[in-house]
């Protein structure tokens, strides 16, 4: 299944046998709201980490004394976001069947939801930290259930109450906001409460989803759907670090749309941000 092309993310070159963790590229757009591009993120990740170290000097760790496979991309169905949802989740399935820990780089949010489907299968007690600008907790988009703008609400319906636990929000609807009252924990702008979240959970299975847009768009532009007053790269890996520790069965990182930042800089931003993922939770 595995669609693998010259590149790995650096230092990522562990055969799939032997990796515990294994990275796979969604590349998926078709529900995006506004901007499209975020299918070719995933891929310019791979192709740009050649631009940074393979170790982290904020953890004194490096990513060649971890085993991570890289997959490639994926090959999904660009037009239906049904059957590629069913796609994202067989490959997940089969990266937990085999006892490691799925990586998915996107693509657009909505991607999120085919992961979310084959953990929660296997973990009963998964609960969801989601870092984004955006709720993503619309019923529906234009009609649309499946949408990026809804990938919250429908991971609602597969979990239910108090399992969804969203930092660094700062847009939606007034029903959204409404809903998240009732149903999640939400917290607006940044990372407040994040720690004691970290303690609530800290006997739970814990998947991560990664919107980038949660950065602000002067150091992350690159993305479909820009929103002003996020926050800065120091808060975020401080938050990342918060999280690390505790058992996260699988993530994903989404939203980059390379095409929308000429300077190329939203894509270091990425791949930096992945090295250290990686090397907090290896
Ligand atoms: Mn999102
Ligand atoms: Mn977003």
């Amino acid at each position: 299944m595995w669609n693998r092309g010259a590149e790995n993310f650096i230092g990522c070159d562990t055969p799939y046998d032997e990796a515990k963790t294994v990275i796979f590229g969604a590349p998926f757009d078709s529900t995006a709201s506004y901007r499209p591009g975020a299918r070719f993120g995933s891929r310019a990740i791979r192709a740009e980490s050649y631009g940074i170290e393979t170790y982290s000097p904020y953890l004194d760790r490096d990513l060649t004394d971890i085993a991570v496979f890289d997959g490639g991309e994926l090959e999904l169905c660009i037009g239906d976001a049904g059957i590629a949802l069913a796609q994202i989740e067989d490959c997940a399935e089969e990266i937990l069947r085999e006892g490691k820990r799925p990586v998915m780089l996107g693509g657009e949010h909505l991607v999120t939801l085919g992961a979310l489907r084959a953990l929660a299968r296997r973990s009963p007690d998964l609960h969801i930290i989601h870092f984004d600008a955006h709720a993503d907790l619309r019923d529906e988009y234009l009609g649309a259930k499946l949408s990026h703008a809804t990938v919250m609400r429908r991971a609602w319906e597969l979990l239910g109450d108090g399992r969804i636990h969203q930092f660094g929000i700062r847009s939606g609807e007034r029903d959204e906001f409404a809903f998240a009252a009732a149903h999640t924990a939400l917290r607006k702008f940044g990372f407040g409460g994040l720690t004691e979240t970290v303690k609530a959970l800290k006997d739970k299975s814990v998947y991560f989803t990664f919107d980038l847009d949660v950065l602000d768009p002067s150091i992350f532009p690159g993305t479909g759907t820009p929103e002003a007053g996020g926050v800065d790269f120091s808060a975020l890996l401080a938050a990342i670090l918060t999280i690390a520790p505790l058992n996260i069965v699988g993530l994903d990182m989404v939203e980059l749309a390379p095409s929308l930042d000429h300077s190329g800089v939203s894509t270091a931003v990425a791949c930096k941000l992945l090295r250290e993922i990686l090397l907090a939770i290896g």
